[in-house]
Formats: C-alpha cells, sequence, structure tokens
C-alpha cells in the first residue's frame, strides 16, 4: 500500500505540462461557436420561424409543431456540420450533476437501412425512460415515466465528446406525466417567471417603460486540483470526494501565500485549457486566480440572465471534469475535502435587471432612482429576514454541512451585511418620523432621499464574513457550497423576492387609493420593512463566536445539521410561500425534501463506510506492523541489556496499542448506529440518525488515525499525505 502512495507520488511530480494552444487568435473568432445562438438561428431559419422563437424565449410562449420542425432541421443541418452524430436533452436531475442519454440522428428502417431522423416532435420531448433519477415519490418507479422538455431560452450546444465526434445537446427540462418537476430547471423558470410579473409590477410606479425584469446571476466557483495519481491512491477521495483522515501539513494556508500568488503552469494550462472550451461553448468566464487554501483556486464568469447562469455553471464543472482529465487532474467540487484548511463555496452574485437595462440594485445619484434602489432593497431584505430559513435549507447538503460555519466559511446562521453607509441612510429615513408637505416642496428632499451614499468599493467588499452581502450593486450569496446546483437556492431567492415585492405592491395600492404622495407611501412602507426587518442585518465578523451568541439573543436561528435544516422546507410558512407563488406544489416540495434526505442518507453513509475501511484496512493494518517491528527491536535492545534505551519504543508501542483499540472500539460501534438508522423505516428520523449517531464517530476516529499517521514511519503510511495532495502540482 505504501508502495502505491510512493509511486503516485513519483508520477505526480514528473508530469510535464502540456501545452495548449489557442483555437484563434481572437475569442470573437470561436466565442460560442458551439452553440445554437441567436446569429445562427437568423441565418438559417425563416423569418416567421425566426420571430416565433424569439418570441418564446422572451414570453416564454409555446412552439407550435411546425415551427418546431423547421428549428428541428435547422439544428440538425447545423450540429452535423460540426461534426456532430448523435443528440441529447439535457437536463439536470435532483440528483446534481447533469444528465444525458444520447440517441442517433438516423434511425433504422425495417429492411435494415439507415435514415436520418431529427424532427420538431424529438426536439421538443423525449423519453429518457429515467426511472432510477430521484423522485421523492412522484413518480412511482415501474411506471418511469417522466419526459424532458426543451427550454428554448438556453440555447442548444454542442458536446465534445473526444474522439467519439459530438453531441448536440438540448438544454431541457425534466417532468412527471403528471407535470410534476423532477429537476432544478422546471422551477427555476417558474419562479424567473414570477419576479418578471411581481417585479415589473413594482417598476410601474418607477417607469412605466420597463416591460420586463430578468434576475441575474454570476457564479464563482471555488474548487481544488488534486493530481489523478494522489486521487486515486486516496481512496475516500475516490468514494467520498472528501479525505476523511489526514494531518494537517506543518504549512497549511496560514501564510496566505497562496492566494493571488502566481498560478503553477500546469494548473495554468488547466485553466487556459477549460476557458477555450468554456467560450467556444459562450460561456463567459472571465476570471482566474488561486484561492486561499494550498490546492485551491476560484474562476469567475461575468453574470448573465439566471436561467443561463445556472445552465451554464452545470456545463462548465462538467467541462472541467473532462478538461482535468487531459491535465491528469482531478477536480474537487467539495465543500470540505481537507480538515482544517478553507473548503469550496460557489458565491451566487444577484441582482435583477429591466429590459431598459436598469441594474435594480445600483445605486445612483438621482433621487427617484435612489428611491427605487431602496425600494428593490429593502424588499431583498424583508424577504430574506422572513425567510431566512427557507434559504439556509437550499444551501442544506452533507458537504455543506462541513463547511458553514468551519474556517473561513459563512456560519449557518443567515445574516445580511448592507455596509455602513446604506445601514446609516436607512437609521436616517427611521429616525424622521412624519414627514408633512407642504405645497412647493421637494419631496425627496423633505425626505432625506438625494442620493445613495457613495458606497466605498471597498467597504462593501471588505466584508467577506457575511453569508448575504450587498456588495455595490449585487447581493452575494456566499454560503451556496461548491458541489451545489445554484439553482437550489436560487429557486427560494427569486420566490421570496417575488412574493414580497408582490406584498408590497398591495400594500402601495392600498396606500394610494387613501390618497397618500406615492413617494411618502413608498418610504413609510420601507421604514416598516427595515424596523421589521432589522435584526438580520449584521455587520461585523461573521466567522466570530460572539456573533453566534449575539445572533442567538437576537433571536435568529442557526441551524448547523443538515436534516434539520432541510426540515425547513416543508415547515407550513415554506410550503405555503412556493404554492402561493406557483413553483412548487405541495407534493413537489415533500418530494425535493424526501430526495435531499435521502442524498443526505447516501453520502454518510458512504463515508462512514469508507472511514470503516480505512481505519481498519490501511490504518491499523499498518499500525499493527509497525508495531511488530518496533516490538521486535525493543526485545533486541533488551537482549543487549539496554533497558533504559528501550523504553520508548515501549511506549509508542503502548501509545499505538490503545490508539488502535479506540479506533477498532469506534468502528465497531459506529457500524452499530448504522445498523440502527437503517432499521429505521422514518426517513427524517433516519437521516437525523445519520447526522447524529453515525456521524459523531467521524471526529473521533478520525482524531486517533492522525495521531497514528504522526507515529508510524512515513515509509510504511499508506495513504498519501496532506502535504503531498496540496503541494505536488
Ligand atoms: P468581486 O470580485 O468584488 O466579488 P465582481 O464585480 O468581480 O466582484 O463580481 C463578481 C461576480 O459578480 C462576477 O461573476 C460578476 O459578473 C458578478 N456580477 C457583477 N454584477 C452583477 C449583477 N448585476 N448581477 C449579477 N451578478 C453580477
Ligand atoms: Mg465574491
Amino acid at each position: 500500500m505504501a508502495n502505491m502512495r510512493f509511486k503516485a507520488i513519483e508520477t505526480a511530480y514528473n508530469r510535464s505540462t502540456i501545452s495548449v494552444p489557442a483555437p484563434s487568435e481572437k475569442v470573437a473568432d470561436y466565442y460560442g461557436s458551439y452553440t445554437f445562438n441567436d446569429d445562427v438561428m437568423k441565418t438559417l431559419l425563416t423569418p416567421e420561424a425566426y420571430l416565433k422563437v424569439s418570441n418564446a424565449i422572451k414570453s416564454g410562449s409555446r412552439i407550435d409543431r411546425e415551427i418546431a420542425d423547421e428549428v428541428a432541421a435547422a439544428m440538425k443541418a447545423w450540429a452535423t456540420s460540426k461534426g456532430a452524430t448523435h443528440y441529447t436533452h439535457w437536463f439536470q436531475p435532483l440528483t446534481g450533476g447533469t444528465a444525458e442519454k444520447h440517441d442517433a440522428f438516423f434511425d433504422v428502417t425495417p429492411s435494415g437501412k439507415a435514415i436520418e431522423k431529427f424532427k420538431g416532435s424529438a426536439l421538443v420531448q423525449q423519453e429518457p425512460d429515467a426511472s432510477s433519477f430521484p423522485s421523492g415519490g412522484l413518480r412511482a418507479t415501474f411506471e418511469a415515466r417522466g419526459y424532458t422538455g426543451w427550454d428554448p431560452s438556453s440555447p442548444a450546444f454542442l458536446m465534445d465528446n473526444g474522439a467519439g465526434g459530438k453531441t448536440l445537446c438540448i438544454p431541457s427540462v425534466f417532468i412527471s406525466y403528471t407535470g410534476e418537476a423532477l429537476d432544478y430547471k422546471t422551477p427555476i423558470l417558474r419562479a424567473l417567471h414570477v419576479l418578471d410579473k411581481a417585479a415589473t409590477a413594482v417598476m410601474y410606479y418607477f417607469d412605466r417603460n420597463v416591460e420586463k425584469v430578468t434576475a441575474t446571476l454570476g457564479a464563482e466557483q471555488e474548487y481544488f486540483l488534486v493530481d489523478k495519481a494522489l486521487f486515486y491512491a486516496r481512496p475516500d477521495l475516490v468514494m467520498a470526494g472528501r479525505t476523511v483522515f489526514g494531518h494537517s501539513p506543518a504549512k497549511g494556508q496560514q501564510l496566505e501565500d497562496h492566494y493571488f500568488g502566481s498560478i503553477p503552469p500546469r494548473v495554468n494550462a488547466f485553466m487556459v485549457d477549460f476557458e477555450y472550451e468554456a467560450w467556444k461553448l459562450g460561456i463567459p468566464v472571465r476570471t482566474r486566480h488561486n484561492e486561499v487554501a494550498p490546492g485551491q483556486f476560484e474562476c469567475a464568469p461575468t453574470f448573465e440572465e439566471l436561467n443561463l447562469a445556472i445552465d451554464h455553471n452545470a456545463l462548465l464543472m462538467d467541462l472541467m471534469n473532462k478538461v482535468a482529465e487531459r491535465h491528469n487532474y482531478k477536480v474537487l467540487f467539495h465543500e470540505k475535502p481537507f480538515a482544517g484548511i478553507n473548503g469550496s463555496g460557489k458565491h451566487n452574485n444577484w441582482s435583477m435587471m429591466t429590459d431598459t437595462g436598469v441594474n435594480l440594485l445600483a445605486p445612483s445619484t438621482k433621487p427617484k432612482e435612489t428611491l427605487r434602489f431602496l425600494t428593490f432593497l429593502m424588499n431583498v431584505v424583508k424577504a430574506v429576514h422572513d425567510h431566512a430559513d427557507l434559504l439556509r435549507a437550499s444551501i442544506a447538503s452533507a458537504g455543506n454541512e462541513y463547511r458553514l460555519g468551519a474556517n473561513e466559511a459563512p456560519p449557518a446562521i443567515v445574516s445580511i451585511f448592507l455596509g455602513d453607509e446604506l445601514i446609516r441612510l436607512l437609521e436616517t429615513l427611521e429616525n424622521r418620523g412624519e414627514v408633512q408637505l407642504e405645497k412647493g416642496d421637494n419631496v425627496f428632499y423633505k425626505l432625506g432621499i438625494t442620493r445613495t451614499p457613495p458606497l466605498m468599493r471597498d467597504n462593501t467588499d471588505r466584508n467577506r464574513t457575511s453569508p448575504f452581502a450587498f456588495t455595490g450593486n449585487k447581493f452575494e450569496y456566499r454560503a451556496v457550497g461548491g458541489s451545489a446546483n445554484s439553482a437550489s437556492p436560487m429557486i427560494i431567492l427569486n420566490t421570496i423576492v417575488a412574493n414580497q415585492l408582490q406584498e408590497f405592491r398591495k400594500e402601495l395600492e392600498a396606500r394610494l387609493e387613501l390618497g397618500e404622495k406615492k413617494e411618502l407611501a413608498i418610504v413609510d412602507i420601507l421604514k416598516d420593512y427595515y424596523r421589521e426587518s432589522k435584526r438580520i442585518l449584521f455587520q461585523g465578523n461573521g466567522y466570530s463566536d460572539d456573533w453566534v451568541q449575539e445572533a442567538a439573543n437576537r433571536g435568529l436561528t442557526n441551524i448547523a445539521s443538515t436534516p434539520l435544516a432541510l426540515g425547513k422546507y416543508i415547515e407550513p410558512s415554506a410550503v405555503q410561500v412556493l404554492e402561493k407563488m406557483g413553483v412548487l406544489n405541495e407534493r413537489e416540495v415533500h418530494a425535493r425534501y424526501e430526495i435531499e434526505l435521502e442524498n443526505y442518507i447516501k453520502k454518510v453513509q458512504i463515508e462512514s463506510r469508507v472511514i470503516g475501511d480505512l481505519a481498519l484496512n490501511h490504518v491499523v493494518s499498518t499500525a499493527v506492523k509497525y508495531q511488530h517491528q518496533l516490538a521486535q527491536t525493543a526485545k533486541s535492545l533488551m537482549e543487549l541489556e539496554l533497558v533504559e534505551e528501550a523504553q520508548p519504543l515501549k511506549e509508542l508501542i503502548k501509545e499505538i496499542s490503545q490508539r488502535v483499540y479506540i479506533i477498532k472500539q469506534a468502528v465497531e460501534a459506529m457500524t452499530e448506529a448504522r445498523k440502527k438508522a437503517n432499521n429505521t423505516d422514518d426517513i427524517p428520523t433516519r437521516a437525523e440518525l445519520y447526522g447524529s449517531e453515525v456521524k459523531d464517530y467521524f471526529e473521533k476516529i478520525r482524531y486517533e488515525v492522525d495521531k497514528l499517521e504522526l507515529l508510524i514511519d512515513d515509509e510504511d503510511w499508506p495513504l498519501v499525505k496532506y502535504r503531498e495532495m496540496l503541494f505536488v502540482k
């Protein structure tokens, strides 16, 4: 075993950097060349078809059969001209990741002749026979009939399969025959639709030219890279995506010398390579840098319309995995692959944008626009305040449980950072009291709204400890896990904001009917919102213990456990808002809850098994062998009458024995705890048992194993060490 470790290290050390030629000198030459985008449609479709498809994209209207046939023909012609042989509906099931089932563009006739085939019906709908995707009881498995449906608002694209030609991928929703969502995209599209309606209705009071509001998202992606050989020498990474054992290296991230440091050449080649591939697919990845932890990196795209940004992030993760193979790396998206150093998040930068090009969360120097800004800002604050637990549920997972509240990651407490300047402005508004208008008064002046205070960029940026931070012209939800599908938190965020904007509009209308002046009425409502949501605003250090105490005093929830956080999905207030907004009905919410619990159970179960296996079959067996060697040596010393010299060895033998004993006991007890959990039929209870009774042993076992790592001869230690995984690149 130790042999395998050293072989892997040698292999990793001797890797050379693979050169990556640019597809062309100018990015513009190939940017989006693998997508069936607007330009392509314009050239390949009749004007009538083009118009219908554009309308469908803009308004979400249906595309009729004839047009679908024409689009399918154009898509096929375009795809085959670029080397595609197959097509697939590409969707995002609740397992995480993306799913594809490739069908060839041809069919075989009964007489054995191959004929080309890809009709509008195949474009619009496909039956993947996906009976083993999780459905949380929505679709009885024997029935096995969910179907996928084309989402024209996200362009079809070509996936390069390496040597095997290309596949035309058609972004799709995945729904059951009864119309219930089995994926992430369906509720995202519903949530974006209601957000559009609600925000546009509110915009009526500020600018009647606005006909549509879209949500925008820029998802910063953190990840670790580990050499492929080292990865395969760590069964825990292979099976669970994280290391269950490993003593911290002498040098970790304390020097912070990796952050924004120069990117190692081999890593750089990997980044350049996946960026080229991303650009061909029209994914606007723009920044790359080292992250805080050694071996950790980040990439970020320019923000886009939210549905597209989610597809692009999912596709990017897939792409990174594929490209990493060429460079002999494995990408870890896991939220906490290594104990004791930073984990990986996916910061979701979110805002709302009108069809007239206005970012609704951008501050302004004009009073009227400032009022608009404050309106949208405070509606978001109120929504997050009222549904903080639901937002917490939306980022709950087995992986994120290790990250939230651990080193350099936001805590499980949902709080909002606005920055001192905005707080001061809101305080001023609140304390102003009743405003009386006389004839000729300037209402904004009277209200104290002149301009948004200039937000010092580094002031809004500096607070990196807030899970939900206003960063100048957008909110940044930082608690999202690195491996998550951003759709999960974005479904919730957009729904609760849409709901809140509806409430706001209702209240405003009621006041206007009573004859109140619009600006005064708006400010009055916002003042109420501020008062009601104040307790969630926190400008201090979110990583501090003081905050945990303070948050408790404020009555904010701090839900560390994933099963309990997920339980917030099915609270009446959560179900009610999701159902009322038409995003998820009660059955769908319950199904999701169940699926997430099952995902959690499976992940913890796998980890527990890996821990048991590695502890007994790798660590304990090595320890016992080493002990035997020590015993031989001690015996020889004794025979030579070097009694005192044998003493340290005896102590070492004893310590190893004790640790081995504890490990063995704990692994047995953990197995019993697993049995007990497995015999529990009730899924929420089983998840809780996994999260408490089974997981309780993880740290205990790890502690002893990590101590043994320090005692046992490095030559014999079977598992690749942290310093090797993190620093060999
Ligand atoms: P920082 O690096 O300070 O966090 P950046 O301006 O570089 O901020 O943005 C980080 C991410 O936020 C990028 O993906 C960027 O595209 C995205 N972003 C910027 N403006 C918006 C917006 N209006 N809506 C959504 N995302 C945005
Ligand atoms: Mg950021």
